[in-house]
């Protein structure tokens, strides 16, 4: 007999953050929760970054198989680097949705990340991170988003770069922030669990990830920063949570749902900020155009204050400005008959990707090897370096724990202006080690080690059968007439 499954998606959530929480008594629900059922380290995606992690979750499958390895991805096409944005739409692999609806399974998810633009399924689904705004269609059946809308009226959806808000904003104006959006999605879940009788019902909480990012000195006390003051101002954030999840819970409960707790990776301090491509550039493995314009860099800079581009842009023409500008700067800045190599990054994750132009596999192996004898302060700067499979001279490069690689775009300063390549971050950035609880009624069931094995049990529990398959593919770039419409709107907006 098939068991109604209720998934809660804590974002970000390590036990380097519940602990001291658990520990200092502002997690009693989740503490009782704990001891009763059975938890454990759930391993996240390499790299271990959002998208990735729950594209794996929804498949179960490894991003080498389903491609999708940030929020946008590099290809090499002609010689050329180009970055496409990504969506629900750039996977194809199927998702446990599309099998739990083919059995007729009724299902409600709930603001799970890269799931917008919406896509069928047998019940309800509300977009997750990121979704452009509430005026686009983010709900599926779409007019469940008028229902939405009555029942929350002031639902507020995750966009990229909403995190950035938080920026000079108090802790306690932070806190009440995120305390009000999880409130709403508590009275949304609330509300549909007595709507009908769902067979799987999973509500994902984004929250907890950008406060990490943000907030990650007060929470871990033994960060420099940290101020002793502070922890308990962010514990009433987990402590709200905690009071929330309990609420779910009991009415899912009283429903005869069996719950699953888990997330897509853990968390840590930044140890070390690596400028990748201010290195390379440095050794004469990246070589730069020195024309590249100057306002081309300023455009840069504002495109990457995403919050306040996404006041301008339809849901369309924010992904294509950000792709298109992105490649414009590839396209000028990179000088490709000279350059060997440029190295995609991200700025919240150890892991980043070398893109060679040479095919001379004994020059790969200079850079390959001059990389892998980096050295920060005593500490070796990368742990491991792969080919990687069915991608033609790409490497995924494995940093230290804690070391992160960024630049691909410019910050301040233009990256081959930038002296150093080495610095410090304040923000909390991922680590692979995420959660896994299960409640007690669970119990004799084995935990999921890895993320990608977390859809089996799903699965297993819905008695519907499961093999993960499916192959990614390549959505396409802009068309030359696309190109020209958005340079002109940027020009009308002054960006260019
Ligand atoms: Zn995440």
């Amino acid at each position: 007999m098939s068991k109604k499954i209720l998934i809660i998606g804590l974002d970000g959530v390590s036990w380097n953050v519940l602990n001291p929480m658990l520990e200092n008594g502002y997690m009693p629900f989740l503490q009782d929760f704990i001891k009763k059922g059975k938890s454990g380290i759930l391993k996240s995606t390499e790299p271990p970054i959002t998208p990735t992690a729950w594209t794996s979750f929804q498949t179960g499958l490894p991003p080498e198989v389903h491609k999708i390895m940030g929020f946008r991805n590099f290809i090499l096409k002609k010689g050329r680097l180009q970055s496409r944005i990504l969506t629900s739409s750039s996977v194809s692999a199927k998702r446990i949705w599309d099998i739990l609806s083919e059995n007729n399974r009724k299902i409600c998810l709930l603001n799970i990340p890269l799931t917008y633009p919406p896509f069928p399924i047998n019940g309800f689904l509300v977009s997750g991170f990121p979704v452009p705004s509430t005026r686009c269609t983010f709900t599926y059946p779409e007019d469940f988003k008028d229902e939405l809308l009555r029942t929350i009226p002031d639902f507020e959806v995750m966009q990229i770069g909403i995190g950035a808000k938080q920026k000079g904003m108090k802790i306690e104006n932070i806190m009440g922030w995120w305390i009000k959006l999880i409130s709403q999605k508590t009275k949304l879940t609330l509300y549909l669990l007595n709507k009908e009788l769902w067979d799987v019902f999973m509500i994902h909480f984004q929250e907890t990830d950008l406060l990490q990012h943000y907030l990650w000195h007060c929470i871990d006390k033994s960060h420099p920063e940290h101020k002793p003051e502070d922890f308990p101002k962010v514990a009433q954030f987990y402590s709200t949570l905690d009071n929330k999840l309990s609420k779910i819970i009991a009415k899912a409960r009283n429903k005869g749902f069996s719950t699953i707790i888990i997330s897509d990776h853990g968390f840590q301090a930044c140890n070390c900020s690596f400028k990748a491509n201010s290195w390379l550039f440095q050794k004469g493995y990246l070589v730069v155009n020195k024309n590249i314009k100057s306002d081309l860099i300023s455009t840069l800079k504002k495109i990457f204050d995403l919050p306040r581009l996404y006041k301008f842009r339809s849901r369309i023409k924010q992904s294509k400005t950000k792709e298109n500008i992105t490649n414009q700067f590839l396209e000028s800045a990179i000088n490709y008959e000279k350059s060997i190599v440029f190295m995609e990054t991200n700025a919240v994750t150890n892991i980043a990707f070398a893109h060679f132009f040479s095919d001379d596999a004994r020059v790969i192996q200079k850079v390959l090897d001059d990389l892998d004898s980096l050295i920060f302060n005593g500490y070796k700067v990368i742990n491991k370096i792969k080919k990687e499979i069915g991608k033609n001279n790409v490497y995924k490069i494995v940093f230290a724990d804690g070391v992160i690689a960024s630049g691909t775009v410019p910050d301040d300063k233009p990256f081959f202006e930038t002296p150093k390549p080495f610095g410090k971050l304040q923000l909390g950035v991922h680590h692979r080690d995420g959660i896994i609880i299960f409640d007690e009624t669970l119990k004799h069931y084995k935990l999921s080690e890895n993320i990608f094995d977390v859809p089996e049990i799903i699965m297993r529990l819905q008695d519907v059968p499961f093999t993960p398959s499916g192959e990614s593919k390549e959505t396409d770039g802009l068309t030359a007439k696309e190109s020209d419409e958005i340079e002109n709107q940027l020009k009308g907006l002054g960006y260019l």
